[in-house]
């Protein structure tokens, strides 16, 4: 996802607003396995000019697709987050020690008048997932014999009690024909 940052770089605006869609290519950070985009993210992109130092913040909106890590029931929902960064431009140098943005990743570099953000949001996208998925915090899964899933009733199953391996030899004492 291309800004285009020509007004602002020639003085004619000192902040500027984008609302664009954006969906991650192949080139961007992989999105896990198991996760699937429901639409293009919503991004809404600002760029600010203070006093020649360009800072960008875009904050997106994801609907994605998953199944509940317990159950398996196709979940839909949403994530948002948001990335800040700093621009390289003109006469600006920043390096990486700069206090505010020790990671070079912080940095944008300005080609064509234009900065590249899709790579960044892909990742960002990516790194703030949740663990893990469910489709209620109270999820009781699935039953271990039959499949079945707990939360729609009673599947039937019968389960064994478990015994304590320890009294397991009594009870075979107690099976022994008399
Ligand atoms: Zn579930
Ligand atoms: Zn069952």
């Amino acid at each position: 996802m291309k800004i285009d940052l020509t007004q602002l770089l020639e003085g004619k605006v000192s902040e500027l607003a984008v609302e664009d869609f954006f969906t991650p290519g192949d080139e961007d950070a992989a999105v896990p396995h198991g996760i699937k985009l429901a639409s293009p993210m919503h991004v809404f992109c600002k760029v600010k000019d203070n006093h020649g130092c360009l800072t960008l913040t875009a904050s997106a909106e994801a609907e994605y697709e998953t199944v509940c890590d317990r159950c398996l029931s196709p979940i839909s929902t949403s994530l948002s987050f948001s990335i800040e960064r700093l621009i390289e431009s003109k006469g600006t140098h920043i390096t990486a020690d700069d206090p505010d943005f020790e990671d070079e990743d912080d940095i944008l570099h300005l080609v064509n008048g234009c900065v590249e953000i899709g790579a960044d949001l892909a990742e960002a996208f990516v790194l703030e997932l949740p663990m893990r998925h469910l489709c209620d915090e109270e999820c009781p899964g699935l039953c271990p014999k039959c499949g079945k899933r707990r939360a729609d009733g009673d599947c039937g199953c019968k389960f064994e009690k478990e015994i304590d391996p320890r009294l397991k030899v009594f009870q075979k004492l107690l099976e022994k024909p008399q």
